[in-house]
């Protein structure tokens, strides 16, 4: 078993990078990618961990793009989620860069969002927010701060009413576009893949199909057949997809320690994920072949 998909206290995650190396192990899982939201702090802080226990780790990054089409004179825009795995070299400095860059633009961002919510009457300031964080501090931060002080009772509340994107709260982040992070992880060495493909919230699947194949002329080389939010008929109709356009399979759980209680490293939610080892040997014999 292994899992492609997990996030470390470095991003969302609430688990330390070494300790997360310690509960793979422990859980079964035997490579692992670490995919924190626009940082390799994690990965570069497990890596000499996992490799004095032995555990197989993978390079990865989870980056938050937006993509925006205008078919039938509408436009329409979607949160895209992109996966980028870095199977045979480091990602390059520019790509570091570049990371370092998304980060600022959510630290603006974050300044906003506190004034906002003082504005709504939350007593909240910037410091405490960054304070349950490490390298990245992002909305789920905020939702954490606004749990702990009894403003919400589950993040999901805190999300409807202060920070999702119809709540009042809510402050735009610049994020990049979709072509530009596919363009981004390729030029640095890396695989970018669709994540958790579900999540496009595109019902009909003849669309759905159209809008990965525009990702795939775009550069995309991958989707995320396998992740906790799917279902049996998601999986079947993802790893069909994949083999239509050519795409690599990845999978993962998405765990984010008590930040997503519900999800389990390698298992998913209540066991509904099993990712076989080969999935890792295709991608590893596809990256060779670049
Ligand atoms: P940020 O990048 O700081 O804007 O935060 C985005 C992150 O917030 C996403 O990666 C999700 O993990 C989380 N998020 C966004 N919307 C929701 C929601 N409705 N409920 C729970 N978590 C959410
Ligand atoms: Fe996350
Ligand atoms: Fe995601
Ligand atoms: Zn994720």
């Amino acid at each position: 078993m292994i899992d492609l998909h997990s996030h470390t206290n470095e991003s969302d995650g609430t688990v330390a990078p070494a300790d997360l190396v310690d509960l793979a192990i422990r859980s079964g899982v035997e490579a692992l990618a670490i995919t924190d939201h626009d940082t390799f702090a994690g990965y570069d802080e497990a890596k000499p961990v996992a490799n004095a226990k032995g555990l197989d780790l993978v390079c990865g990054i989870e980056i938050n793009t937006r993509m925006t089409q205008s078919r039938d004179g509408r436009e329409r825009a979607w949160s895209v989620h992109l996966l980028g795995y870095f199977l045979h070299e480091p990602p390059s400095a520019a790509f570091r860069d570049w990371l370092s860059a998304l980060i600022e633009s959510r630290r603006k961002r974050n300044t906003k969002l506190v004034a906002r919510l003082n504005e709504m009457g939350v007593n909240i300031d910037l410091r405490e927010v960054e304070a349950m964080g490490r390298t990245l501090t992002g909305r789920p931060h905020f939702a954490r701060v606004l749990l702990n002080k009894g403003y919400v009772s589950s993040t999901e509340e805190a999300f409807r009413k202060y920070l999702g994107e119809s709540a009042p709260g809510f402050v735009h982040r610049d994020s990049p576009q979709t072509a530009e992070g596919i363009r981004r992880i390729s030029e640095a060495g890396g695989l970018a893949v669709l994540a958790h493909p579900i999540r496009l919230g595109i019902r009909d699947a003849r669309r759905e199909e159209e809008a990965i194949s525009d990702l795939r002329d775009a550069g995309l080389g991958g989707i995320e057949v396998y992740h906790s939010d799917h279902g049996p008929e998601d999986v079947a109709r993802y790893a069909a997809l994949a083999q239509r356009l050519e795409l690599a399979v990845t999978g993962g759980s998405d765990f984010h320690g008590d930040a997503k209680p519900g999800i389990r490293l390698g298992t998913g939610i209540n066991g509904n994920l099993h990712i076989d080892g080969e999935v890792l040997v295709e991608l590893r014999r596809r990256d060779a072949r670049r």
